[in-house]
């Protein structure tokens, strides 16, 4: 009955579920590793090559590795194209999905319903094109978990060594999670109190991670290199050249975490160079991306405090890149008198995959006890289990605890853990300014509301007899909403048409947003006097056509797995 927990990482994915005790577990492929590189290779037509392997051969066979595909979801143009055929994000994503279920069934399990984790900052459509993944390799995907939340929930109820257990309902902390991964940084203020886990405020970057330390280290080397061998061609010229270069950058980098100086031999086009690198020197170079990291972490905290809540009690530092001293000391420098104690490192690689375990399992379990429930007749179709009476619940509880062998306090546990949430962008119409005559676009929600959200805005029609009225929803895309229509991205469009003539200039539209907490938006707009409704639901926007669906499962179907 398990449901696995899957980090769908820029650089590195894993996946989990909870034991017999109720414990998240990550599994380990035949490989032996917990994690595995989200690096997809294709190494000939019929063949692909997912993880290590296809890692160790980027500096071979370059134009045929895929890496940090994570950064292009949700661009429905992007294409990464090898020996002829062009692969979208989700469909190289849904490569590294299957891995990870191989190595999910090499331990003995068979994933079919998953929850899959992603960046509190990612929008409707990355959200869905992870889904389309999922659904590309075959499996049911429950819910899309942001990655923060599932760090908390492993941080707060997963028992682990080290760390609270606030399942039992009498602690509460506030805690930051600073997340910086491969490729993506997010740093969310998140409320643990009465087994209730709450989102109070988000900030993040999905184009700052540990490949762009990566990247500047590399650029350094290539100009030592190339003072050194003035005669020597620039290895960032050369796509294999630079692959090689930035996984050098990336040892040197980890190597730095624990040392205070490293050498990196730069070997290219017949010359080489011994190049010393120190912690300080690394540490110059890539200040200002641990300074935008420390920004959006302010504003963050900023947000968190005018939601009524000044100080954390903690940081909680996740993600691979977390590791480098240089962030916890920055942290501990500038935001010292924000929170109380050291930045805590929380099991920085697993964290997310356990969280999202930890959260499939509350869904199973819900949906057993709920099926349980409805089918006695003790609950309504559609109702929420807060509305069973609590002996029937807890009856509930027991009859399916009995029934999958789970022990009754996990199954209670489970269930009583809630999870709040907050929207990660802002989303609004596009509407004429009756001042400026100009097309903008109108918020109605914005970013850090509380989820569930429903809110309301009237507008005008823009002459005497209108017949038919654009609707267009468009999502924030930047840090903040920008008033122009060239910053924002349209999710939907629709129209309320057929509209009899007789009404005048100004006749109320009334537009409703909905959104609960699956985070899709739901969009009702209503020609007032002329009871003429329009319907529209961003799930209806579809990150790939039909077509390209069937196109790509085609050709999904025909590659093979190199082992
Ligand atoms: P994640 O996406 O959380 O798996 O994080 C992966 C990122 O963490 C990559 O950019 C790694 O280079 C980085 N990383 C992993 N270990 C270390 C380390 N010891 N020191 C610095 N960065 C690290």
């Amino acid at each position: 009955m398990a449901v696995h927990g899957i980090d769908l990482g820029t650089t590195n994915s894993a996946i989990a579920r909870t034991g017999a005790d109720g414990r998240p577990q990550v599994l380990a492929g035949l490989s032996g590793e917990p994690t595995t590189p989200s690096v997809v290779l294709f190494a000939s037509p019929g063949e692909h090559v997912v993880g290590e392997g296809a890692r160790r051969e980027a500096r071979l066979d370059p134009e045929h590795v895929c890496a940090l595909v994570k950064r292009r979801m949700g661009d429905a143009e992007w294409r990464f194209v090898a020996h002829g055929k062009a692969w979208s994000a989700p469909a190289v994503s849904s490569l590294i999905l299957k891995s990870l279920v191989a190595d999910a069934e090499f331990a003995g399990d068979h994933p079919k319903s998953v929850v899959i984790t992603v960046p509190a900052y990612f929008g409707d459509e990355e959200r869905r094109a992870t889904v389309l993944a999922g659904t590309y390799a075959d499996l049911d995907v429950l819910d899309v978990l942001s990655e923060p939340i599932a760090a908390a929930l492993s941080y707060g109820f997963g028992r682990l060594d080290g760390g609270p257990d606030l399942s039992k309902g009498d602690t509460s902390e506030t805690v930051l999670v600073y997340d910086l991964g491969g490729g993506t940084f997010d740093a969310t203020v998140i409320e643990l109190a009465d087994r209730r886990i709450s989102v109070l405020a988000v900030e993040g970057d999905h184009q700052l991670g540990g490949a762009d330390w990566d990247e500047r280290i590399a650029l350094h080397l290539s100009r030592r290199f190339c003072a050194d061998n003035p005669d020597a061609e620039d290895p960032l010229d050369d796509s294999a050249g630079a692959q090689a270069l930035v996984l050098a950058a990336e040892r040197a980098k980890h190597q730095l975490t624990d040392a205070e100086s490293t050498d990196v031999v730069v070997a290219h086009d017949g010359a080489r160079s011994t190049i010393t690198l120190t912690r300080a020197e690394v540490e110059e170079l890539t200040a200002p991306l641990l300074r935008r990291t420390l920004d959006l972490t302010k504003a963050c905290l900023a947000e968190a405090a005018r939601r009524g809540v000044p100080r954390v009690d903690g940081i909680l530092l996740v993600g691979g890149s977390s590791r480098m001293p240089a962030v916890a000391a920055a942290i501990t420098k500038e935001l010292g008198d924000r929170f109380s104690g050291e930045p805590r490192l929380h099991d920085p690689d697993l964290a997310v995959a356990r969280g999202a375990a930890l959260y499939g399992e509350k869904k199973e379990l819900e949906r057993m006890v709920g099926a349980d429930l409805r089918s006695r007749g003790r609950l309504r179709d559609g109702a929420p289990l807060g509305d069973a009476a609590p002996a029937d619940l807890d009856a509930a509880c027991r009859r399916v605890a009995d029934a999958y062998g789970v022990p009754i306090g996990q199954v209670r546990r489970a269930i009583e853990i809630q999870v709040d949430t907050v929207v990660s962008r802002g989303f609004g119409v596009l509407a004429v300014n009756g001042f400026t005559g100009r097309l903008e676009p109108t918020w109605l929600v914005h970013r850090n509301d509380r989820l569930p959200v429903r809110t309301r805005r009237s507008f005008g029609t823009v002459r005497p007899d209108q017949d038919a009225i654009n609707v267009t929803i468009v999502e924030q895309q930047g840090q903040v909403e920008s008033d122009r229509v060239g910053d924002v991205k349209v999710l939907i469009e629709g129209e309320i048409s057929g509209i009899p003539p007789g009404f005048d200039e100004g006749s109320e539209v009334r537009v409703t947003f909905e959104m609960g907490f699956d985070g899709v938006l739901h969009v009702h707009a209503f020609h007032v006097d002329a009871g003429i409704p329009l319907e529209l639901s961003a799930t209806t926007g579809a990150t790939l056509s039909q077509a390209e669906v069937a196109r790509e499962r085609d050709q999904l179907g025909k590659l093979r797995r190199r082992e």
